[in-house]
């Protein structure tokens, strides 16, 4: 039988990852597994957490709260030999969904105790590895905007929120965009690199990504005009976005982007910055728990 860590972001989704902490427990008391939980002291703390639970030979490392939280134990298991886990509990939980892990806690918890384990494509950016997908540019900017705060806004109207005001003063920069066919020149309002499909609680900017095709899919979006983006907006969650004339589909094992100015880019609840940004791939490079 397999052993078990959770990582618990105590803050995560407004404290959803620790109302769930009860119900962990009674389904893993009852089902006799070797089980630790533990929860997080601040940002980053879940990287050292993850890194001490592999050392001490646990097999699966589960990290309980959203994309963040997911990103932490990431960058703390890679070059182990412990296998990622991930149940619904944050805001965004695109990674969770991407593995198939049901919703309900004691079916996530039946999951993870059947422990299906398969390898998926492991990404790396600017020393900062990824299992889902990255943006750079305008989706970026409105994640910040979200981070930084926009009371009373929360949740989704937050994001709706930051949405139409970075529609209004967002601009594009020169990219200088190379996947290893050429170099591509263009000004594009965003480009998502991606491994799993979603990013930003569903938003589907991928949607024909596949885990571990050795390939990201990537998503270059030329700039539009605001009326247009709005209208286009909703098509992103439906998985329609191919539809959409200025989003263009492409899949490469590695892409180099050079701006010609800094922008943010949003690594899976993380915000850098930097003008220009190297995604390499590493093809199965990690183990991950599927839901079914
Ligand atoms: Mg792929």
């Amino acid at each position: 039988m397999k052993s078990y860590y959770f990582i618990v972001n105590p803050i995560a989704g407004g404290g959803k990852a620790k109302s769930l902490v009860h119900q962990i427990e009674r389904n893993f008391r009852d089902s006799g597994a070797e089980f630790k939980i533990y929860h997080t002291r601040g940002p980053r703390d879940a990287i050292e957490a993850a890194s001490r639970a592999a050392e001490e030979g646990f097999d699966i490392v589960v990290a309980a709260g959203g994309d963040g939280t997911v990103n932490e134990v990431l960058n703390g298991l890679v070059g182990s030999n412990a296998c990622l886990a991930a149940i619904h509990g944050g805001k965004g939980n695109d990674f969770a969904s991407a593995v198939a892990m049901p919703k309900g806690i004691d079916q996530a918890c039946e999951a993870l105790l059947k422990s299906d384990i398969r390898a998926i494509d492991l990404g790396k950016v600017m020393d900062r590895y990824f299992i889902n997908s990255v943006g750079v540019g305008f989706d970026a900017a409105v994640a910040l905007r979200v981070n930084r705060g926009v009371r009373p806004f929360k949740g989704t109207s937050a994001y709706i929120y930051a949405f139409f005001e970075i529609l209004f003063s967002y601009e594009p920069v020169e990219m200088e965009i190379d996947m290893g066919s050429g170099l591509l020149k263009s000004d594009p309002l965003l480009v998502a690199v991606g491994i799993g499909q979603a990013y930003g609680g569903g938003m589907r900017i991928v949607p024909d990504a596949i885990q571990d095709d050795g390939l990201f899919d990537i998503c270059i979006f030329d700039r539009m005009n605001r009326l247009g983006l709005v209208y286009h907006f909703p098509k992103v969650f439906s998985g329609k976005l191919k539809n959409v004339e200025q989003a263009h589909m492409f899949r490469a094992k590695e892409v180099k982007l050079q701006l010609s100015d800094v922008r943010p880019m949003h690594l899976e609840g993380e915000i850098c910055f930097s003008d220009h940004m190297h995604f390499t791939l590493e093809p199965k490079g990690m183990n991950v728990l599927f839901g079914n």
